[in-house]
C-alpha cells in the first residue's frame, strides 16, 4: 500500500509553529517514503470555520515549501458519509440521542465509585444517563453517542511510531468503558464528532500514517474502536512532541505571536521556521 499521510487543520485560526512542525513532519515523512501527502481542511465545526483562515493556511503551507498530492479536501463536503455511518451504527442499536448538558453530566457523575476515573481523553466520563433512548426520538438539539455497553469487539491493536509511545498498543472495550465512557458520534448541529469524521475521512483518503500531536494519543483508542465497528482499516500512528512556548505551555490558535504569518511579515524564511521547530 502506498504510504499516505495528511495534515488536517481546522480553519479556526492562524497556523502557528506547532502546526508548521506537524505539517512539515508529515510532509517530509511522505516524501522520504516516496508516498503521498494530502491536505484536508477539517471544517466540521461550521460555526467556527472561516474561509479566510482556510486561505491563509494554504498560503502559509505553500510558503513553507509543502506540496500536496491531491485537491484539498474539506470535511464540510463529507456530511453525507458521516450521516450514513451514524445511521449504520444506529441500525445495529449502537447509537442513542443524548440531551445532557455539561452541567447534567457533572451532576450525575458527582458521586463516582471510589477509585474510578472521572475524566478521560474526551472530558468527563459520561455516566450513561440517556442510554436506551431510541434514535427515533432524537431532536436537533441532541448529541448522538455510541453505546459501549452494546458494542462487541476483540482486543484491538494499533501501531505507534512516535517517540513517547512507540510500540504496539491494545485497546479493549473494558478499558474504554472505564476510561472514556460512551463517545460522542455527533454534536448538536454538527454532522459528526471529531472522532467519527476523521476515521471516515482517513479511510476514504487511503491514509496509511496519521501524523499528529501527542495530545491526541489517547483519542486513538476511541478512533480504533470506530474503525473496528465500521470495518475501516487502521493506519499506523505517529504522535509527535508538541511545540511549547518559553514557559512550557503548548501553543494554541490564539497565540498570534507565534503565527507563521507573523514570522513571514517579520522577514523569516521557511528555513528559519524549520530551525525554530527543530527540523
Ligand atoms: N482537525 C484536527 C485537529 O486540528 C485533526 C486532528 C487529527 O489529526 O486527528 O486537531
Amino acid at each position: 500500500m502506498t504510504f499516505a499521510t495528511r495534515f488536517a487543520p481546522s480553519p479556526t485560526g492562524p497556523l502557528h509553529l506547532g502546526h508548521a512542525y506537524s505539517a512539515i513532519l508529515a510532509h517530509d515523512m511522505a516524501r522520504a517514503a516516496g508516498g503521498l501527502f494530502h491536505l484536508r481542511i477539517d471544517d466540521i465545526d461550521q460555526s467556527r470555520a472561516r474561509r479566510e483562515w482556510d486561505a491563509q493556511i494554504r498560503d502559509d503551507l505553500a510558503w513553507l515549501g509543502l506540496t500536496w498530492d491531491s485537491p484539498v479536501e474539506r470535511q464540510s463536503t463529507h456530511f453525507g458519509s458521516y450521516r450514513a455511518a451514524i445511521d449504520a451504527l444506529a441500525a445495529r442499536g449502537l447509537a442513542y440521542p443524548c440531551s445532557c448538558t455539561r452541567r447534567d453530566i457533572e451532576a450525575a457523575a458527582s458521586a463516582p465509585q471510589e477509585g474510578a476515573p472521572q475524566f478521560g481523553p474526551d472530558g468527563r466520563i459520561y455516566p450513561g444517563t440517556c442510554r436506551g433512548r431510541p434514535m427515533s426520538g432524537a431532536r436537533d438539539s441532541d448529541a448522538i453517542r455510541l453505546d459501549l455497553s452494546r458494542c462487541t469487539a476483540p482486543e484491538l491493536a494499533f501501531t505507534e511510531t512516535g517517540p513517547a509511545h512507540a510500540g504496539t498498543h491494545i485497546v479493549t472495550l473494558d478499558a474504554l468503558k472505564r476510561d472514556v465512557g460512551d463517545p460522542v458520534l455527533a454534536r448538536p448541529n454538527m454532522a459528526a464528532s471529531y472522532h467519527l469524521s476523521i476515521v471516515l475521512d482517513d479511510a476514504a483518503q487511503g491514509i496509511t500514517h496519521v501524523v499528529r500531536g501527542e495530545d491526541l494519543f489517547e483519542a486513538t483508542w476511541i478512533q480504533r474502536l470506530l474503525q473496528h465497528l465500521l470495518d475501516l482499516p487502521t493506519p499506523t500512528y505517529h504522535h509527535h512532541a508538541l511545540i511549547r512556548d518559553d514557559t512550557g505551555k503548548r501553543l494554541a490558535k490564539r497565540d498570534d505571536a507565534r503565527a507563521i504569518a507573523r514570522y513571514r511579515d517579520e522577514g523569516a524564511t521557511p528555513a528559519d521556521i524549520r530551525r525554530m521547530v527543530g527540523l
